[in-house]
Parts: structure tokens; sequence; C-alpha cells
């Protein structure tokens, strides 16, 4: 499960499967995008930051 905390000047990317991974990104978008990538790498198994992205993907897309 990752989860994000967004501040007002960035978002921090927080794996609890790991326990220990984390990460930053400038906006919600990278960070899905950072925490997909870590979650194919690290917990193939799992979905939940790939399903994420691809559903605020979709929906930016429809916001633009
Ligand atoms: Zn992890």
């Amino acid at each position: 499960m990752i989860r994000l905390d967004c501040t007002q000047i960035s978002v921090v990317i927080v794996c609890e499967t790991c326990g220990i991974w984390h990460a930053f990104a400038f906006d919600k978008l990278e960070a899905w995008e950072r925490a997909a990538a870590h979650e194919e790498r690290a917990h193939p198994h799992l979905t939940q930051a790939r399903d994420a992205l691809s559903t605020y993907r979709k929906r930016a897309r429809h916001a633009v």
C-alpha cells in the first residue's frame, strides 16, 4: 500500500508495504509515476499504485 502525503510545495510518497521506501515529487502525477515504478520493481504482485496512476491519468486528461 502506497500513500501520498501532499504538502503545499511537494508530495511525499510512502510505501507502507516496505515500511522504509519513500520518495519526493513535485506534483501528484509525478508522485504516482514514481510510486508505480517502485511498486513494479519491489512489489510486482501489487497493483494499487499502478491502478491509481492510470485512474489519475484518465482523470487529468478529462480535466484539461
Ligand atoms: Zn515498497
